[in-house]
């Protein structure tokens, strides 16, 4: 597969990913199932591709947080366990019910409007406990009740119970262990009454990385299998591979005079002459406005520093200390050139927000390039690859 016709493109290696779910498959043991979290296309990465290898890699499990995301997969011949950890209406029973979706059920319109459309056959749900981060789930006082009316409805079977963790990303662990405290007792109570649950899960990356006792039945990993940290203050046990590059090439290189402005705004002047390359990528791919004189970028395995503003299609660098620049140079704003690496975590504490994010910003238009040892072995784009030369 060629790659010349692109100017821009996230890089995604599947090896990585595969790397990632493996070391932490090893790390939790491998009684414990991984559910690989592949919601919002994946943090940006490129769903399918990656559900795919997150498969390949004995992921049992994938995790979206919409409904349609769970169909996305589903009409792509994913036909694993999808769990929807995020609510759906009660409109959506006859979709998840269709597609075999696992729904978690927490209101009692949903589980009906479940039970209605199972029409004889069993549909499986998972059920949420808010233990303390005070968003979606059942608050352990209503777990009880809610699961006798959920016996009373038709066809509804009980897979799952879990629950979400608000701190797992803190150094200290003293509120993550009493949500999971919390947690076990009320699954201690669930079991009291007579109900099975074959499923508890509880972990997300940063608690598969540090809180053996969180991991249960199964662990629920995101940020850690895209090879970021969850946070700097949860050291990896394991060695995580970043999957993602952001590449682009240079579009034109000029020498500007000596109080040329730069961009919208005219935020940058030269204050003497300088050597400018233009990168065809902004912020309408996902790359941060905030980044205005302020980011860098690698060419010619060199930090060259953004000058003037990030525009919707392009940037402005100055390379004047880099030698030889020329166009269709390659351009590295996230991942590794030669010996220089800029991370997602350094754009991110340069925007003021979390790697996920960085990731997650990468906006339709921009083309993921999937690789195998090195080489591109798909692409996901606006356009189906057979209306573009390749
Ligand atoms: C997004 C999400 C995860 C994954 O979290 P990471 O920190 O990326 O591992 C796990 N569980 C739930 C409920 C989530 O919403």
């Amino acid at each position: 597969m060629s790659l010349d016709n692109l100017t821009s493109c996230a890089a995604v290696d599947l090896d990585a990913i595969e790397h990632n779910l493996r070391a932490i498959q090893a790390h939790v043991g491998p009684g414990v199932r991984l559910c690989a979290v592949v919601k919002a296309n994946a943090y940006g990465h490129g769903v399918l591709p990656v559900a795919r290898a997150a498969l390949d890699a004995g992921a049992q499990w994938l995790a979206v947080a919409r409904v349609d995301e769970g169909i996305q997969l589903r009409q792509a011949g994913i036909t694993q366990p999808v769990l929807v950890i995020g609510y759906a209406v009660p409109g959506e029973a006859a979709a998840l019910v269709q597609y075999r979706l696992t729904p978690t059920v927490n209101r009692i319109e949903v589980a009906w409007a479940l039970s209605q459309q199972a029409q004889g056959h069993p549909v499986t749900v998972h059920v949420k406990v808010d233990t303390g981060i005070g968003r979606y789930g059942l608050l352990p006082d209503e777990v009880l009740p809610f699961l006798s009316h959920l016996r009373a409805l038709p066809d509804l079977h009980l897979e799952g119970m879990y629950t979400h963790f608000a701190t797992a990303d803190a150094a200290d662990q003293t509120y993550m262990r009493q949500q999971l405290a919390t947690y076990q007792e009320v699954l201690a109570a669930v079991r009291e009454a007579g109900y099975a649950v074959p499923i508890r899960h509880a972990a997300n990356s940063a608690a598969a990385l540090s809180l053996p006792d969180s991991y249960l039945d199964m662990v629920r990993i995101g940020i850690a299998m895209y090879g970021l940290a969850p946070s700097d203050e949860v050291p990896s046990p394991v060695t995580l591979r970043p999957a993602l590059s952001l590449i682009s090439h240079v579009a034109r290189v000029r020498t500007l005079p000596a109080g040329s402005s730069i961009g919208y705004g005219r935020t940058y002047i030269c204050a003497e002459p300088t050597r400018v390359a233009l990168v065809p990528l902004g912020y309408g791919d996902g790359y941060r406005r905030a980044l205005s004189n302020r980011g860098q970028v690698l060419i010619g395995g060199q930090r060259a520093a953004i000058i003037g503003r990030v525009s919707m299609d392009q940037i402005t660098v100055d390379v004047t200390h880099i030698p030889g620049v020329q166009e269709d140079d390659e351009v590295v704003l996230i991942g590794a050139q030669g010996d220089a690496a800029i991370t997602a975590d350094e754009i991110a504490r340069l925007t003021g927000t979390i790697n996920y994010e960085v990731t997650t910003a990468l906006l339709p238009r921009l083309p993921r390039v999937f690789k195998r040892q090195g080489e591109a072995v798909a692409a996901a784009r606006l356009i189906p690859p057979d209306s573009t030369a390749s």
